[in-house]
């Protein structure tokens, strides 16, 4: 049986073809269009479905600049399967951020909602976000089998190209908040999962973040909120796995890397030839470490303690200084023994604002 088009938004998009279009959500009230740019890439071969998803939160954009840069490399006459992409899934938080955290906003501006808060999305008696969430479930993502789920340092932090897949825990509860709206949504029947299906899912999350190929591997297992794209995946039998890489709105090192390692994961899938090229060292770590600022002013970072740095505990990452009188406000030292995997680069800074993740190298689970 020969491959068959992908039908999306009234677009016909043929195997061995790309399509572009856009998922008509709604209007707001001076009649401006909201709508989620998409690209289907139809391979000419059968094979996985995989999404590739970035910006559910508008202030981390950098993940549309990676698929970008992975899309354009790939042959839909050579694609095994298809890929699904939704770059900019909230393009409001993008298009009308600019004041929280110096670029974009985690949230909308519609409605204040966190579109990784909404999941599954509504149809009827809806925000406007639940309404996007409905959208992008019911038209791509809930055609898939996997996903990536890109996030980035935020405006204010550049960071490396880091897994952080979220299993769930080895017995129950597998969910907490929102379970009953996550799984079940009055039409189908709740679903029950049960340790042969947790189980399975988890291994299946575990070998695509370690085919991933990022240095760190956040590894947690707990119990799920269902109200997040990964978690609402996870339920629902699409492997997700959510990768942070790149921000502060730059393009750089880390950019490239991240699109390296999503190409692995297309080798992984079989959907492109070639294998996962692994970096050179690789660790699975349980404790991930996020400093954030107690004081506001600008943050001097030293020089030994950017993104990739090996810093111990009780090393000073860098100083807090009151831009008008100089003053050491505060002295930000790594709480643990650890890589530096994002790091605070633009200014200035609100109390509670990032300085650094570490990835904790005393709780390493793993490692290549
Ligand atoms: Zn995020």
């Amino acid at each position: 049986m020969p491959k068959e088009a992908v039908e999306l938004a009234g677009n016909t998009i043929r195997p061995g073809e790309r399509g572009f279009g856009y998922l008509h959500v709604g209007t707001l009230s001076a009649r401006t269009e909201v709508r989620i740019p998409y690209q289907v890439i139809n391979g000419a071969k059968e094979g996985p479905i995989l999404c590739l998803e970035a910006t559910l939160q508008g202030w981390e954009p950098m993940g549309a600049e990676i698929i970008r840069r992975v899309t354009v490399q790939l042959d839909p006459q050579e694609l095994s399967g298809t890929i699904y992409c939704l770059p900019f899934s909230q393009p409001l938080g993008v298009d009308f951020g600019g004041s929280i955290e110096s670029a974009g906003q985690r949230i909308s501006p519609a409605d204040h909602l966190d579109l990784n808060q909404v999941w599954p999305g509504a149809k009827t008696n809806a925000w406007l976000s639940q309404q996007q969430a409905y959208v992008l479930w019911n038209e791509v993502i809930s055609r898939c089998e996997y996903i990536v789920d890109f996030h980035d340092g935020t405006g204010a932090c550049n960071e490396l190209p880091v897994a952080f897949p979220h299993a769930f825990p080895d017995e129950p509860p597998y969910l907490v908040g929102g379970a009953v709206e996550g799984v079940g949504d009055g039409e189908k029947p709740a679903r029950v999962l049960d340790e042969t299906y947790t189980s399975e899912m988890n291994a299946k999350i575990l070998e695509l973040a370690r085919a991933f190929g990022s240095s760190v591997i956040w590894w947690r297992k707990n119990p799920l909120n269902p109200r997040m794209l990964s978690a609402q995946c996870a339920i629902n039998g699409i492997v997700p796995l959510v990768v942070e890489a790149g921000g502060g709105g730059i393009i750089d090192e880390s950019i490239d890397q991240a699109a390296e390692c999503t190409m692995n994961v297309l080798k992984h899938l079989g959907m492109i030839a070639g294998s996962p090229v692994p970096p050179e060292r690789q660790i699975q770590v349980e404790n991930y470490v996020v400093y954030r600022s107690l004081m506001g002013g600008f943050y001097l970072k030293e020089p030994d303690a950017d993104i990739g740095a090996t810093v111990t505990k009780g090393q000073v990452l860098g100083k807090v200084v009151d831009p008008v009188t100089s003053e050491v406000v505060e002295t930000c030292t790594s709480p643990v023994n650890g890589i530096v995997v994002s790091s605070r680069i633009r200014m200035p800074i609100n109390p509670g604002g990032y300085i650094a993740h570490i990835a904790d190298t005393d709780t390493i689970t793993w490692e290549r």
